[in-house]
């Protein structure tokens, strides 16, 4: 698969899930092909996963509008899918918001800044977008979030 046609089926999926009372996740693997799992209001279970070759895969999932947990970004289970599962990509959506985790270390609004100065600019941290952002930054890794 072209990285034009995975971003392609990508955003195809995300139009369907995103008001989705449940979570769903697309998955597409290294070798181009693409699952689709669904959980609960709270997620997917981890076992899903484990059974597959995740390995510079990329997936995307919804967050459903009614679970609580739902800080408009990605939470500390969904980062370490990444990391633990050595995601090319994941990807989130919500009724406000898309936002990806990827491999491009300079896709990070902080990447230019050095820690002192990440300090100064006064991020509110209680925020959890700036929470996941300074932990992509740490582990070297892209982060963005847009409105939809
Ligand atoms: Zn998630």
């Amino acid at each position: 698969m072209t990285p034009a046609l995975i971003q392609k089926t990508l955003e195809r999926y995300e139009k369907q899930i995103v008001t989705a009372p449940v979570e769903h996740a697309i998955i597409i693997t290294r070798t181009g092909e693409i699952y689709h799992c669904n959980g609960d209001l709270h997620g997917i279970p981890k076992r899903y996963f484990e059974k597959m070759q995740l390995e510079s895969s990329h997936i995307t999932h919804n967050h459903p509008p009614l679970a609580l947990e739902n800080e408009h970004t990605f939470s500390d289970d969904d980062f370490k899918l990444l990391t633990d599962f050595k995601l090319a990509r994941l990807r989130g959506v919500d009724e406000k918001f898309i936002y990806e985790l990827n491999r491009n270390a300079q896709d990070n609004a902080l990447a230019k800044y050095n820690l002192t100065e990440i300090y100064s600019l006064g991020l509110d941290f209680e925020d959890y977008h700036y929470t996941i952002m300074l932990k992509a930054l740490i582990e070297g890794v892209g982060y963005w979030r847009r409105e939809r």
